[in-house]
């Protein structure tokens, strides 16, 4: 191919309107898994945490995690949907390693929850409604490691390795209508879609949501219609995107490389294709098979599933209080301005700073260290701000300590720099780096004779009564201290010693 691999977005813009469809993943945090007893923490050593059933042992039967349908429900109530008042589990026949049963129980055309919506507010508080088509229940899959090739894909790999732990986690999938008419601002909405759901998911308590370990996983379908087109063009899916920057990216990537292709003369495949953190590209996948090629028929081994209507309006009533509503709560009680609100918002800050203040810190001071230093943090290494490896606790205590006049701000900016880089909790840091404020009299008093007695002149000036000149000898305890003095103090000591 000579033309371009991708076109320029602006012009993608001006020949093309894009469509979105997003299918989120989410593990539930459930303590067993969806059909059977086996316990579903992360992180477990391999392959122990299976039992006949989730490996799809001959005359093994599966039974039904009631807690898991309730976090459907909820997770449907939350999202606006109806609640289907009796659905069934399905059958998706596929063949794939790390799925022991050769299929995958799951729902087709009896979802458990539909026809919803979800508010989304993009960063300059423009609210955009995504519809949902359906949110339903299914169990994961089986993780494979390729071994041996430079990218831990299979190609390349000389062996794989099997591990069936997560084969059986209960999962749910929530997909969109398609997203029309957002152009320029689709991939951004893609951002702001997933953000908002995991959120909402959070808020309901029903899964860790964490996009780093794979219990909030992005599928982003994205197609290209010729400006004036009636009809979609064909879609990718780009799999399992593990981080909202790279859903934004993804969706972007995916509109400029289409678009050349269809510039080109040529036409999209429906395939699924993997996105490249490094490059910020996507690659071909499978050809995308088409639901006749599942083969999806009802589950026989498990009993429809009808809840009356009691159970539902009970559930309806355990719906916590929406992140929507706890943002307008919280922008009332921190006395927020809309666009400090906002920049809490787009910082991924809101939980963060809550659970700080909750710990013991101020509003104002959370939010500082949050929105300000600790973002630059994450943005300079790349990941969200709640993948930093200081946690809302440590975060207060490091206020504490500056509140208490233990702390002056630089010493604490190096304080979490120190937590930042593994090296313990905030007072460890403390002990370690040596960074306390010099706030033994007898240490300072030392310090200041030393530096009187260096500058002979200007005691002088201070004990005849001009106190500006102090000045100079703060400077010089400040440096003789690296710093770890408070000025204040070391100034008030000052004057007292040229009385
Ligand atoms: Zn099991």
């Amino acid at each position: 191919m000579t033309a371009a691999t991708v076109l320029d977005y602006d012009e993608v813009l001006e020949r093309f309107d894009p469509v979105l469809g997003l299918e989120v993943h989410v593990e539930l945090n459930t303590h067993t898994k969806m059909f059977c007893g086996c316990p579903t923490a992360f992180g477990a050593e391999p392959n122990t945490q299976v039992c006949p059933t989730c490996l799809g042992l001959p005359g093994s039967l599966p039974v039904v995690n009631r807690v898991a349908v309730e976090s459907a429900m909820r997770i449907g109530l939350a999202l606006n949907c109806e609640i289907a008042p009796w659905c069934r589990f399905a059958r998706k026949n596929y063949f794939y390693p790390d799925m022991p049963k050769n299929f995958q129980t799951s729902q087709y055309d009896e979802p458990i929850a539909f026809n919803g919506s979800l508010d989304v507010t993009l960063e300059d508080g423009t609210v955009v409604t995504v519809a949902i088509e359906r949110a339903h229940m299914e169990e994961d899959t089986g993780k494979s490691l390729h071994v041996g090739g430079a990218t831990g894909r299979i190609h390349g790999a000389d062996h794989s390795l099997l591990d069936y732990n997560r084969a059986g986690v209960p999962l749910i999938e929530i997909v969109t209508k398609p997203i029309e008419g957002m152009g320029e601002r689709a991939p951004e909405v893609a951002r702001a879609y997933v953000s908002t759901l995991r959120d909402l998911l959070a808020a309901l308590d029903v899964s860790d949501v964490r996009m780093d370990q794979g219990s909030l996983r992005c599928d982003a379908n994205v197609s290209l219609m010729a400006k004036g087109a009636t009809e979609f063009g064909t879609r990718t899916e780009t799999k399992n995107v593990n981080s909202l920057r790279s859903v934004e990216r993804a969706v972007r990537y995916e509109m400029t490389r289409q678009a050349a292709i269809l510039v080109d003369g040529g036409s999209i495949l429906q395939e699924t294709r993997h996105f490249q953190e490094a490059t910020g590209t996507t690659a071909a996948g499978r050809r995308k098979e088409t639901s006749e090629d599942y083969r999806y028929f009802p589950e026989p081994d498990l009993v429809p599933i009808a809840p009356p209507a009691e159970w539902v309006e009970q559930l309806r009533a355990t719906l916590p209080e929406m992140p929507s509503q706890r943002r307008k709560r919280i922008q009332a009680d921190w006395q927020l301005t809309d666009l400090e609100l906002r920049d809490l918002v787009n910082a991924g800050a809101v939980d963060l700073v809550a659970a700080t203040v909750e710990a013991g810190a101020s509003p104002a001071e959370a939010r500082a260290w949050w929105v300000s230093y600790l973002s630059q943090e994450a943005n300079a290494r790349g990941i969200e701000l709640a993948a930093l490896s200081i946690t809302p606790t440590q975060v207060a205590r490091v206020s504490a300590l500056v509140a208490e006049g233990k702390l002056t701000n630089k010493l604490a900016r190096e304080v979490i720099d120190g937590v930042l880089a593994g090296e313990g909790e905030p007072d460890e840091v403390v002990e370690k780096r040596d960074l306390a404020v010099v706030s033994d009299d007898s240490a300072l008093y030392a310090a200041i004779d030393e530096a009187l007695a260096a500058q002979p002149d200007v005691a002088e000036k201070i004990r005849g009564g001009k106190v500006a000149a102090a000045g100079a000898i703060v400077g010089a305890v400040m440096k003789a201290t690296k710093g770890q003095a408070d000025a204040k103090r070391v100034r008030e000591l000052i004057l007292e010693r040229c009385e």
